[in-house]
């Protein structure tokens, strides 16, 4: 029996290999969320340089691969023993095996979230090419709800690729056929838009940015235009609920900004799962 054989006919092997790789993009996924705003940074303060007519700052490399990871508190190189997902913070006990300083949860956390996720798209969409689609976004997703909550921006690097990979993805109309795809892109992005320009026009403030218009049009591509009602709802339901137990809870102050990008990356993953059995239910429901 071929790998081919033995994935289509025993779903539980599938899922546990989708899970053990998923550990491992997860671990790819803290990278890309720790490194991907410092290069964009760099990168910015070159072209400022460059604009200002002066010799951009000679820096050493520094990108996805580029350095080695190392502990931050005390520069220990990790070996590939200590990099082992989720398995290796378990043994080290989430300390630094050199100078046994405290590595944060968050990287841990990421993993086990991609992995339980990847499991879940695995199980749910089986031996096919939704999964693997389904797990492409699913992944994005992750790195842009983590780099948003870090640092309040959502990378054009990340959704303006996922915008075209959605359009792709559904030219075989896996989520939702090509037009549906194309009109969910366009409303995605000007549905936030016109929200971001009423709010400012009406009280001077800006509630997010265009990074979110972005993300919203890369989840109309990948879900179609019909799912759009049901990522904002949701978004704005799990949104308001967290910002408020902040505002009572945490004390979080009323102007502190929040970012929308978590909110609407959960509302994309459950209305990419569960957005038809909600449309149906309310359909029925009326
Ligand atoms: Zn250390």
């Amino acid at each position: 029996m071929s790998l081919f054989q033995v994935f289509q006919s025993h779903p539980a092997l599938f899922v546990t290999a989708v899970v053990a790789l998923s550990l491992a993009v997860g671990s790819f996924l803290n990278v890309v969320i720790h490194r991907v705003p410092k290069m964009l940074e760099r990168q910015w303060r070159a072209e400022l340089a460059e604009h200002a007519g002066q010799e951009p700052a000679r820096e050493p490399r520094y990108n996805l691969v580029v350095p080695r990871s190392q502990c931050p508190a005390c520069g220990h190189r990790i070996g590939a023993l200590e990099n082992i997902p989720l398995v290796s913070y378990l043994v080290l006990g989430g300390k630094c095996s050199a100078c046994k300083a405290k590595i944060p949860p968050r990287y841990a956390i990421v993993e086990a979230l991609t992995g339980v996720l990847s499991g879940y798209v695995a199980w749910r969409y089986g031996f096919t090419w939704t999964t693997a689609a389904a797990l492409v976004f699913a992944w994005a997703m992750i790195a842009l709800a983590f780099i948003d909550l870090d640092t309040f921006y959502l990378p054009d690097d990340i959704t303006l690729p996922l915008i075209w990979a959605g359009l792709l993805v559904n030219m075989g109309g896996v989520f939702a056929d090509l037009p549906a795809a194309v009109v969910g892109a366009v409303a995605g992005y000007f549905v936030l838009w016109i929200v971001f320009w009423t709010y400012k026009f009406a009280t001077g403030k800006e509630g997010m940015g265009y990074g979110d218009f972005k993300l919203l049009a890369a989840i109309g591509a990948w879900l179609g235009w019909k799912m759009l009602p049901v990522v904002i709802l949701l978004s704005s339901f799990v949104g308001a609920a967290v910002g408020i137990s902040l505002i009572v809870f945490a004390r979080h102050g009323r102007n502190v900004p929040i970012p929308f990008g978590p909110y609407l990356v959960l509302g994309g993953l459950s209305a990419m799962f569960w957005g038809d059995a909600l449309i149906k239910y309310y359909l029925q429901a009326l």
